[in-house]
């Protein structure tokens, strides 16, 4: 693939790296990188791809637009809002660099379509919030024998490495399965505007070394990032011999969809809107009324909560179980909807027939249905 005109003066400072130089510059026109995820970590990785060239990119993200989002998700501006991620992506790359061509997938990666989609590219960056979908693309990675390098972040920390086929370990060797909601994601745990920048630029250097062979990939080592102390760490890390995946006898050759955190009973949890539930409230009959159980902490609920609903602290959940009746179709309710997302799993777990779970939690019913609510 030769370089035109236009494009030897649009990639000129790379052309004068002698690590990349044309045969470089050649290997990015001819690549084809997805990207998982176009939220916080894919936005700079798909900016600075685009930029340096990256022939063909593809952005996985079924989402919509948020404006919450817009703290750190610089592939979209205020005009985006509501739009389909990958849609809105693939227009401000296409405007950032015409000489490339960007492939928007708005669908969920799933065990059914994870094949179809990778194979047209030869290198995945996993930028992906949710752990089943980590943990998908990289068994697909293994099986279908694709570079991977995967990032994740927390608050103020984050953690990048990269999967070489053949050689060092997976991202399943590091970290044993875990499933969704055990760990708490960015709109739950909150995160720093720019730490996603700093992550997700490193998953664009290390593919863009991949690309071009320069340098050293971070393969065998795990890298951390510390945003509070301005701190990398690096571990070293060994393929398993017994990983599921890439080990010696893997027990995992196909893509599958990762099981849920309590895969019996994920699905008998309701989610309530903060306008269903007032509905809910209203229609039923005083002696039918679901029992609201509030899993904040006492100093929280006693800043204000809703009527008749019953303190439960999360903290004291595990030993109070038993005053949850069985039936009657409890509704947990925290301040975001995490901490009573959990314990409607426990609830579960203790043989609670159908809990529900106040989705966005007090803040929610606070933004759509009383604002006079007061939430701590
Ligand atoms: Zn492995």
């Amino acid at each position: 693939m030769t370089l035109s005109a236009d494009e030897r003066a649009r990639y000129q400072r790379h052309l004068a790296l002698k690590e990349i130089g044309a045969a470089g510059q050649e290997r990015l026109k001819a690549a084809r990188v997805l990207i998982v995820g176009a939220g916080g970590l894919g936005s700079p990785a798909a900016l600075y791809l685009a930029a340096a060239g990256c022939g063909t990119l593809g952005l996985v993200d079924f989402d919509r637009v948020d404006v919450s989002n817009l703290q750190r998700q610089v592939l979209f501006d205020t005009a985006a809002l509501t739009q389909l991620k990958a849609e809105a992506g693939r227009e401000r790359l296409a405007s950032l660099n015409p000489e490339i061509r960007v492939v928007a997938h708005a669908l969920e990666l799933r065990a059914a379509n994870v094949r179809a989609v990778l194979d047209g590219y030869d290198l995945v960056l996993d930028g992906s919030d949710r752990l089943s979908t980590r943990y998908l693309v990289n068994d697909a990675c293994v099986i279908l024998g694709r570079p991977l390098v995967s990032a994740a972040i927390h608050r103020f920390e984050g953690q990048v490495m990269t999967y070489v086929p053949g050689h060092g370990p997976c991202y399943r060797c590091l970290f044993p399965e875990a499933a969704d909601g055990v760990v708490a994601n960015c709109a739950e745990a909150g995160v720093l505007g720019v730490l996603p920048g700093v992550l997700g630029t490193l998953q664009a250097t290390e593919a863009i070394k991949l690309i071009t062979g320069a340098g050293t990939p971070l393969s065998g080592r795990l890298l951390t990032y510390d945003a509070l102390e301005l701190r990398f760490h690096e571990f070293r890390v060994e393929r398993r011999r017994d990983c599921p995946v890439c080990g010696d006898a893997p027990t995992i050759t196909e893509p599958r969809d990762a099981r849920p955190a309590a895969p019996e009973s994920r699905a008998a949890v309701r989610r309530l809107t903060a306008p269903a539930l007032k509905a809910l409230l209203e229609l039923a009959a005083p002696a039918s009324a679901p029992l609201l159980i509030d899993v904040r902490e006492r100093w929280e609920y006693d800043t204000g909560h809703l009527p008749d609903a019953r303190n439960i602290p999360m903290s004291e959940l595990p030993q109070r179980l038993a005053e949850i009746p069985r039936s009657g179709d409890p509704v947990f309710v925290c301040r975001s909807g995490a901490r009573s997302l959990r314990a409607c799993t426990m609830a579960l777990h203790a043989g609670v027939v159908q809990p529900a779970n106040l989705e966005g939690g007090l803040l929610a019913w606070a933004a759509q249905v009383d604002p006079s609510l007061p939430v701590a």
